[in-house]
């Protein structure tokens, strides 16, 4: 292991660079060790050490040294100083890892010194002048390698193994470890950019030692029951085509033709495209909205048995399926913007009325290690109950909020009281949507992923972005009341009021009615949360109650300049964008978003001009170019606040949409090219054979088979105009073709032929 990596030993001890006599003795231990081919790292400080998270993470292992002089003789009060230095780096170092080898370094015979609590952390106490330190260096190295030897989780390390071994493939794929770029320059620039590793870890589903993700054995079964232990489900499956496949693997698993499913309005596409894959009859749950655009929680009272039987019977096509049963309900747990739910309740509510709970958990896989989030995800430790006779399933993106590379995912299952859960069956499912070429340096990072939160390191990883997420809110409130109220500034959307410790607390964050600060209209408190590691920043200009301001500042004007200051956001909404504080969160990273934002701050209040603030953007529209900041962003808004847009939205995603027909029939018709390309013009009373998703927020606001409502027709419409008025600032509406017609962009959309 050590050959291969370069994890140093760390030393600790006050005189390692000096050259007293003092610091003879570490010192020569650290050069036995480096004679052993292994590298020392010495700080002279905790202090230095602490600072540097990464270099702790990096260590092999810790050597400690106790200052002799000050436990053997000095005074009471040195010494304890001395321990209680020593124990909180033992402390800080434990709270994330408790593997890794410490030693205690000192020249005298001094564990009598030492209380239990710390010699009970430590791997040795090395006493100087007993040994050789040829002898030390040795024990402390194998120390050092075996805890290396358990750091690799089973795929990982079978892939490594593998990828060194360099063994001739005749195999796909057909760039044999990377040699086939070597042929050709353009391929050697590939090779050199992703480097060897990568390339020889791209090896195909042939390779019999490291198991099969499509037949879940070997060592991708081992990593995945090592997942399923972490992250406490009864079952986990890795997938490596992201969340949006994982979702329809759920469903294609357990929905058929014509089943009655119940799906949160507020879904992703990959939702939206089970229910037209499966063939099923949708029946919405339609989330509360709130002025600023937000999406907010369905409420409680929508999950019942009585309120969906009702949603059934009023349902045009749900109605007249037999026995009415819903066979899933699919809920977005974790909205964009961060809103959860009391996965408890409605285990208890529902667990006998529908089949299968789904959650898709794509923006809350950090959920389960931290108690700030009981009971407000899918499936967890701590005494989780099981619903009675459904199953609960989580997807979760593990590329979204932990550390798994783009598109991977795993799928988690939680069994009821009174059911087992086949996974043979389970996997013909899994096949249907599986390549038979899966990319093992994504499972090989599902599997990283999963064993980064290996309690406590999970708790520590998931408090630290709760943590950054408050200072930052913090942070932001500060420089706030610094303007006062006769200036301006922007706020985060989130509670007036929270405690003033370090790590939020989950009463603070509730969603009650009582509450003004989400805008939503619920009656029940202690159904939603939300979650603070997602921060909606909101833009002066629309208020919560939906009345505009004067002044207003577009969220997308802010957000294109932050992009070209470096900072690039998640979502942009009309008055509001969104960051998220992910495990990779850094203090840098919010530090530099508070100060650009004073940045914009100061460019907005004296009106530069694009050319100067905004010079990329300006490069390719140049119509903006002498524009100033603040004139530009009340034109915008001025827009806005005629055509009475936040309104519009609203009253657009909570509008009486009815269906004509079932999704499934409406793609048949594409399918077989029933369909007509019309303008927006001429869409009243026609139905959707596709879906039409506006961004922002990228939420489907019409779903195929669908009919066209007049709110839906006049946003489209104002749309156009907006797009036209503002070129380089276009809404982006997924299902909206535009052609050029007479210099002119024109909109067109598909409907059925009826
Ligand atoms: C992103 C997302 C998905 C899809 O996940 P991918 O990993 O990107 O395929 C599914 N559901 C929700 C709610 C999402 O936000």
């Amino acid at each position: 292991m050590s050959k291969r990596f370069n994890f140093p030993i760390v030393v600790i001890d006050e005189d390692f660079r000096s050259e007293n006599v003092s610091g003879s003795g570490i010192r020569n231990l650290a050069e036995a060790i480096t004679e052993n081919g292994v590298e020392v790292v010495g700080y002279t400080s905790y202090v230095d050490l602490t600072s540097f998270a990464q270099q702790a993470s990096r260590a092999s292992s810790f050597i400690v040294s106790i200052d002799d002089e000050e436990i053997g003789q000095g005074s009471d009060e040195e010494v304890d100083q001395a321990i209680e230095e020593i124990r909180g780096f033992i402390t800080a170092v434990r709270r994330s890892n408790p593997d890794i080898p410490i030693f205690l370094y000192g020249e005298t015979k001094t564990s009598q010194h030492i209380p239990n609590d710390i010699l009970r952390e430590l791997h040795g106490f090395i006493h100087m002048f007993e040994d050789t330190p040829d002898f030390v260096a040795r024990h402390i190295i194998r120390e050092a390698n075996k805890y290396l030897s358990h750091v690799a989780p089973p795929f990982f390390k079978a892939l490594m193994n593998y990828a060194e071994d360099g063994s001739y493939s005749w195999h796909t794929p057909g760039h044999s470890g990377g040699v086939a770029f070597l042929k050709s320059p353009v391929g050697q620039m590939f090779h050199q950019f992703f480097g060897e590793n990568m390339l020889r870890a791209d090896v195909c589903n042939a390779v019999e030692e490291l198991g099969q993700l499509l037949d879940h054995n070997g060592p991708v079964a081992e990593s995945e029951h090592n997942a399923a232990r972490i992250f406490s489900a009864d079952h986990l499956f890795f997938v490596t085509n992201g969340t949006s496949t994982s979702n329809k693997i759920v469903w294609n698993s357990t929905v058929a033709t014509g089943d009655i499913v119940v799906v949160d309005r507020n879904c992703h596409k990959s939702i939206l495209h089970s229910i037209i894959l499966t063939g099923a009859v949708p029946v919405f749950l339609m989330p509360s909205r709130n002025h600023y655009g937000i999406i907010g929680p369905i409420t409680k009272q929508k999950f019942s048995a009585e309120y969906i039987a009702k949603k059934i019977a009023a349902h045009p096509f749900a109605s007249k399926v037999k026995g009415r049963k819903p066979r899933i309900l699919t809920l977005t747990q974790s909205t964009y913007d961060g809103v959860i739910y009391n996965v408890e309740e409605i285990k208890t509510l529902l667990g006998d009325t529908v089949d299968t709970l789904h959650f898709d958990e794509a923006w809350l896989p950090h959920a389960s290690f931290h108690k700030f989030y009981q009971n407000m995800h899918a499936i967890g430790g701590d005494g989780r109950t099981r619903a009675e006779n459904a199953t609960v399933f989580s997807t979760q993106s593990t590329h979204k909020l932990l550390a798994g590379l783009s598109q991977a995912s795993q799928i988690l299952v939680q069994e009821s009281q009174n059911s087992h859960f086949d996974m043979h069956r389970f996997n013909e499912a899994f096949l249907m949507h599986t390549s038979t070429s899966p990319q093992y340096s994504i499972i090989a990072s599902c599997d990283v992923a999963a064993a980064m939160m290996e309690q406590p390191a999970g708790h520590a990883l998931v408090e630290e972005s709760l943590v950054e997420a408050l200072s930052f809110r913090k942070a932001m409130r500060k420089v706030d009341n610094e303007f006062g109220d006769d200036d301006w500034w922007f706020t985060v959307w989130g509670p007036d009021d929270f405690s003033d410790e370090e790590v939020p607390v989950q009463s603070d964050w509730m969603i009650n009615p009582e509450d003004e600060w989400h805008g939503f209209d619920i009656e029940e408190a202690g159904f939603n949360m939300l979650d603070p590691i997602k921060a909606t920043i909101v833009t002066p200009g629309l208020n919560i109650k939906g009345r505009f301001d004067e002044m207003g500042i577009p969220a997308s004007v802010v957000t294109k300049y932050l992009n070209e200051h470096g900072i690039v956001v998640e979502k942009t909404g009309l008055y509001s964008f969104f960051i998220m504080f992910n495990i990779g969160i850094t203090k840098g990273r919010w530090n530099s978003l508070v100060t650009e934002l004073q940045q914009f701050k100061d460019d907005y209040d004296r009106n530069l001009p694009l050319w100067r603030v905004m010079p990329e953007f300006v490069a390719k529209h140049p119509a903006y170019e002498r524009i100033g900041l603040h004139d530009l962003c009340q034109q915008i808004h001025s827009m806005y606040q005629q055509n009475d847009i936040a309104r519009i939205t609203k009253d657009m995603y909570l509008s009486n949409i009815e269906p004509a027909m079932i999704p499934a029939d409406a793609w048949d018709k594409m399918a077989h090219g029933q369909v007509e390309r019309v303008s927006i013009d001429d869409l009243e009373g026609r139905i959707t054979a596709i879906l039409i998703t506006p961004y922002p927020p990228g939420i489907p606001l019409m779903v195929p088979g669908e009919r066209f409502t007049p709110e839906v027709i006049g946003y489209l419409k104002y749309i156009e105009q907006f797009n036209a008025q503002f070129p380089g600032f276009e809404s982006d509406v997924h299902g909206l073709i535009s052609k050029k017609i007479n210099g002119k962009k024109e909109y067109f959309i598909d409907v059925v032929v009826e």
